[in-house]
């Protein structure tokens, strides 16, 4: 095609998911050009640090985000990096991107990795000033910037973002007030017991939560100056609409390939087109320890998945095993999650939430579905395991009647018990 720059390799996207692609594809093949193609003007950034530290203090630069040093895409040979385009058409057929600005460009693998945009909602006032979501570096700096002047926020949704931002916020001495339309906050995360907990927990620190509330408008000559919720209305300086996010999966889609939620892919990273894979945020995957097909958005996952379609699009053939983990670090507590923690229905705690390392396994039909941690990061990898193995009720129940036994001696007894008993985490004793 004339006009069209040709690359080996083309990425759409420039998250962790596109730039960890790049480190996949570069273990693997050395030679060939990669084309990086992004709708951003930055390079490829981190955005976890956007709802904690980036948002808590005034003068970070956006260079400490980025996931490689500043200067790296330049430095590399036959790498290049292209901001400021927004891929609009997906050609399967002749292996090419069209961008907004009618830009064409041509690769014999292609990846998608657009992740996605923070979910909008429909409801009148949702255009005033002051009304945000949370998704990009752009977004961080202007909410921080309404949090330097204001001093009341409505924050719609306890997920991550509303439960990270009302931490954060208090930073600025902006005091908070979360609206969620469950009855529970933080419930993809946490099981119901910590979600309870994390409540309380936040109420002492001075937040205040509207449980089983829906939001009627935003109401504000310009700007928001209150939030209306039944026949109440909640003053406030600046909301932010964390609702959850929609995957970036409308060029994959529109061109044929197989969309459900998400770009669907085997556990290679390639979609139902071949020689086009995606990862991250927007990919959908086999699940490894829960079956079925899965999408995660956890920084883990983005770097580990991104990394190794990468190296699969550069000719290995790696199926994705990794059971990844989320992260959060709000006020002085840390928290890593595992599994499926929505879908206990039976929750034991070991330890004080909050009052040194404490483990929350979420159980469903009798099996460990979920390991939350507070304060206990290096449980990490034995909690993991755990939920890899899927140990039983039993097994759990056995070990917590003994005294001192430690997540990591857990695993160790899961692992013993699967190979006595393989396929069950029982013991027979
Ligand atoms: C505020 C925030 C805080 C988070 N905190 C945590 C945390 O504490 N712990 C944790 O585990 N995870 C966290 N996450 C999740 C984690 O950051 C994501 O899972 C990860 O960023 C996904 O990376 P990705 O590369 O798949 O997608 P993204 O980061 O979304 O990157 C996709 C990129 O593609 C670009 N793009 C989209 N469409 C196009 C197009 N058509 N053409 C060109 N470019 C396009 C986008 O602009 C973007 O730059 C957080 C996410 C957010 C938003």
């Amino acid at each position: 095609m004339p006009g069209t720059r040709v690359f080996d390799y083309l990425i759409v996207g420039g998250g962790l998911a596109a730039a960890s692609a790049v480190d996949g594809i570069r273990e693997v093949d050395q030679i060939s050009t990669i084309g990086l193609l992004t709708e951003e003007s930055e390079p490829p950034y981190q955005r976890p640090p956007l709802s904690k530290e980036f948002l808590q203090y005034e003068d970070v630069p956006r260079s400490l985000l980025y996931v490689k040093p500043e200067g790296w895409f330049e430095e590399q040979e036959r790498v290049e990096l292209i901001t400021r385009q927004k891929a609009l058409v997906l050609d399967p057929v002749a292996m090419s991107v069209t961008t907004a600005r009618g830009n064409v460009f041509g690769a014999s693998r292609i990846l998608i990795a657009t992740g996605g945009r923070a979910r909008q909602i429909q409801i009148p006032g949702y255009d005033l000033e002051g009304v945000f979501t949370l998704r990009t570096v752009a977004d961080s700096e202007a909410i921080r910037a309404a949090a330097v002047l204001g001093s009341r926020a409505v924050l719609i949704g306890a997920g991550f973002v509303g439960m990270e931002l009302a931490a954060s916020l208090t930073a600025h001495d902006v005091t908070s007030t979360v609206l969620e339309a469950g009855d529970r906050v933080w419930a993809r995360t946490l099981p119901p017991e910590l979600s309870r907990w994390m409540r309380k927990h936040y109420e002492e620190k001075g937040v205040s939560f509207r449980l089983g509330s829906v939001v009627n408008r935003f109401v504000g000559q310009g700007t928001v100056e209150a939030v209306e919720v039944g026949a109440e209305s909640l003053p406030c300086d600046m909301v932010v609409v964390g609702v959850g996010m929609d995957p970036c999966d409308g060029i994959a889609g529109d061109a044929g390939l197989a969309v459900a939620d998400g770009i669907l892919v085997d556990t290679f990273g390639e979609t139902s087109h071949p020689h086009i894979y995606a990862a991250g945020d927007v990919a959908r995957f086999p699940d490894p320890v829960f079956g079925g097909n899965t999408r995660v958005e956890h920084w883990e996952h983005a770097r580990e998945h991104g990394r190794l379609v990468g190296r699969n699009m550069a000719g290995e053939k790696e199926p994705y095993e990794l059971l990844s983990y989320f992260f959060s670090r709000v006020f002085d507590l840390s928290l890593d999650a595992v599994g499926r923690p929505a879908q206990a229905d039976e929750t034991v705690v070991w330890g004080e939430p909050g009052e040194g390392p404490c483990a929350t396994f979420g159980l469903s039909e009798g099996r460990l579905c979920a390991v939350v941690l507070l304060d206990a990061p290096e449980e990490l990898e034995a909690g993991r395991a755990l939920v890899r193995e899927r140990v039983s009720a039993k097994l759990l129940y056995d070990v917590t009647r003994r005294d001192e036994v430690s997540l990591r001696d857990l695993a160790r007894l899961a692992t013993e018990y699967r190979d006595r008993d393989p396929g069950t985490g029982d013991s027979n004793e």
